[in-house]
């Protein structure tokens, strides 16, 4: 290997997983971690053999009850500390993202910088709780005649374990926005990422470990297949699954799962559109801001984010000059190997994900017309049989294309779809069934109010760009701590992030009625909440 990573005498790195309290190895051959640049190893894991029953039980037995001991500020500083030692190993999380992802240092900065300040965030966050250890919704309201019987509704943490499944395009962020939800709210984590990028998310965890930062059983991390994971689950437990929505209906729908009543969140995939407003002109600010974005959403990460735009909705009379501008900024784009500094698109994360994505635009092409592919002649040291490099794709369909509707191409490719009509561009936008993010471009206020609400039932986020926060805005595909990420239908119905709402997840709601005496002592020390008899 050329990188620098220390490894065994092997070649590769042989990961380990963190469970109950101690770091241990699988069995058997295990799974291969390449590096997606020229297919060789670089890593290795294994989850043979582990008993993760016993260690689901080790998170329950002592990370939970030392976890719900402490108050929300106290579990705030845990937060800030693991931050802190994250962020001073930054370098290190750069290096292994390049490697195992095929990450640009801008791509690794998503994931790693997003992770280590969305786990600042709910630091702050929690800092604000103040000393309690309970989260109070509303205020107390008259349930009877008399004044001094009244109601509440509070939140206590589950008292079961938080399984966090994550998909292989995040490994950093994905873990750690749901593990700062998670101890935030005083419930002990088991993450499992996804085997291919396993590497990142078991380092980090390795550096929490080894900084003492967190109390005994309060985070666990499984590299590898999952076997035995959802048979080993309890009431109380609780399931957040970030994937494909094939795997994310097989947790839902698992025999245990349903017969514990476990509490599942699932992050499944998602067909987002981006919709330059009627009043659009070729060359207008709205035009301009739109052609950048959906350019930058196509190719940041090689289109490996669950948000990414994937269907770029313009009025029907702009469809050439919008494809033509998308064109001239994709050509811009270096695909190639990420350690050259002129490359600005690295490869997939490994050669099935590149055979999924042509075949994926082999079948949006069936409907649709490629407008644009870069040649790989152009690609900047590229294994071309080893690696996993694909060209990013535009294609143009008419507005009764099925497929660009219905296929999620994870990677580099999006496809322009024209409209007649707002009416139509709302109605194309709510064919993806159910979408994370969309996004309006429009210079017409009213436009832009209009569109929001029509394509609310259907979107988890909506962002909306008039000119005058072109530049400032935080971009389409985002995920902002402080905002809800998530969306309905397709993209799996669930919720996570969004400030407060998030811990909510992790926190058991009860109604409480009781007299403002006993009530008071209830919620005491809970700084946000007032109870008074009149
Ligand atoms: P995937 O194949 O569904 O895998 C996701 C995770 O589930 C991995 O950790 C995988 O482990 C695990 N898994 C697979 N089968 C399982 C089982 N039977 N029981 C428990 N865990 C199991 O998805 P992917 O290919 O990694 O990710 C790509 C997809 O994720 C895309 O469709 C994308 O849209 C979606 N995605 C959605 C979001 C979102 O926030 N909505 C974010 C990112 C990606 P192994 O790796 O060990 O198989």
């Amino acid at each position: 290997m050329t990188t620098g990573i220390e490894t065994t005498d092997s070649g590769v790195c042989d990961l380990k997983s963190y469970l109950g309290g101690r770091w241990v190895g699988g069995s058997g051959q295990g799974h291969e971690l390449v590096n997606p640049v020229n297919g060789a190893a670089v890593a290795r894991c294994s989850t043979g053999g582990m008993d993760l029953a016993a260690a689901l039980t080790f998170a329950r037995r002592y990370g939970g009850p030392t976890l719900r001991a402490l108050s929300f500020k106290a579990r705030a500083g845990l937060l800030a500390a693991i931050a802190d030692a994250l962020a001073a190993r930054r370098e290190r999380w750069f290096e292994i993202a390049k490697v195992n992802s095929g990450n640009t240092k801008a791509d690794a900065a998503i994931d790693i910088d997003g992770a280590i300040g969305t786990i600042r965030y709910f630091s702050r966050l929690g800092a604000g709780l103040g000393e309690s250890r309970i989260l109070a919704e509303g205020s107390p309201a008259r349930l009877a005649r008399d004044a001094n019987f009244q109601g509440l509704h509070v939140g206590v943490p589950v008292k079961g374990v938080a399984v966090h499944i994550n998909a292989y395009n995040f490994p950093a962020w994905g873990l750690w926005e749901k593990a700062s939800v998670s101890l935030l709210s005083g419930v002990p984590v088991l993450a499992k990422p996804a085997t291919a990028t396993a590497w990142l998310a078991e380092e980090m965890v390795q550096c929490v470990v080894e900084s003492g930062i967190l109390p005994e059983g309060a985070i666990s991390v499984a590299c590898g297949p999952a076997y035995g994971l959802l048979e080993s689950l309890e009431f109380g437990d609780v399931v957040c699954f970030t994937g494909s929505a094939g795997t994310g209906n097989s947790i839902r729908s698992h025999p245990r799962v349903l017969s514990r009543g476990v509490r599942v969140n699932i992050e499944a995939d998602s067909l987002n559109a981006a919709i330059l407003g009627p009043d659009a002109e070729v060359n207008g600010a709205g035009f301009s801001f739109f052609v950048r974005e959906v350019v930058r959403e196509m190719t940041v990460k090689a289109g490996q984010k669950c948000t990414a735009i994937r269907r770029i909705l313009v009025p029907a009379s702009l469809a050439r000059p919008v494809s033509q501008a998308i064109c001239d900024g994709l050509e811009q784009v270096i695909v190639g190997d990420p350690a050259e500094a002129s490359v600005t698109m690295g490869p997939l994360v490994n050669r099935t994900q590149k055979d999924a994505v042509e075949e994926g635009i082999r079948n949006l092409a069936s409907e649709s017309q490629i407008v644009f592919q870069t040649s790989p002649s152009r690609f900047v040291r590229a294994d071309a049989e080893n690696g996993a490099f694909v060209a990013p794709a535009l294609l143009l369909s008419g507005n009764e294309s099925r497929l660009s509707n219905e296929i999620e191409v994870f990677g580099p490719v999006a496809t322009v779809i024209p409209y007649s009509g707002k009416r139509e561009a709302f109605s194309i936008a709510e064919r993806g069934a159910g979408s994370l993010a969309a996004s309006v471009f429009s210079t017409d206020l009213e436009f832009l109010a209009e569109a929001a609400l029509e394509l609310a039932p259907s979107h988890g986020r909506i962002l909306l760009v008039d000119p005058s926060i072109g530049d400032s805005h935080t971009g389409h595909g985002i995920v902002l701590p402080s905002c809800i990420h998530g969306g309905p239908g397709r993209a799996g119905g669930g919720e996570e992030l969004g400030g407060l709402r998030g811990l909510w997840f992790y926190h058991q709601r009860v109604a409480i009625q009781a007299s403002v005496a006993v009530l008071s002592s209830v919620v005491q020390p809970a700084a946000n909440v007032a109870i008074s008899g009149s």
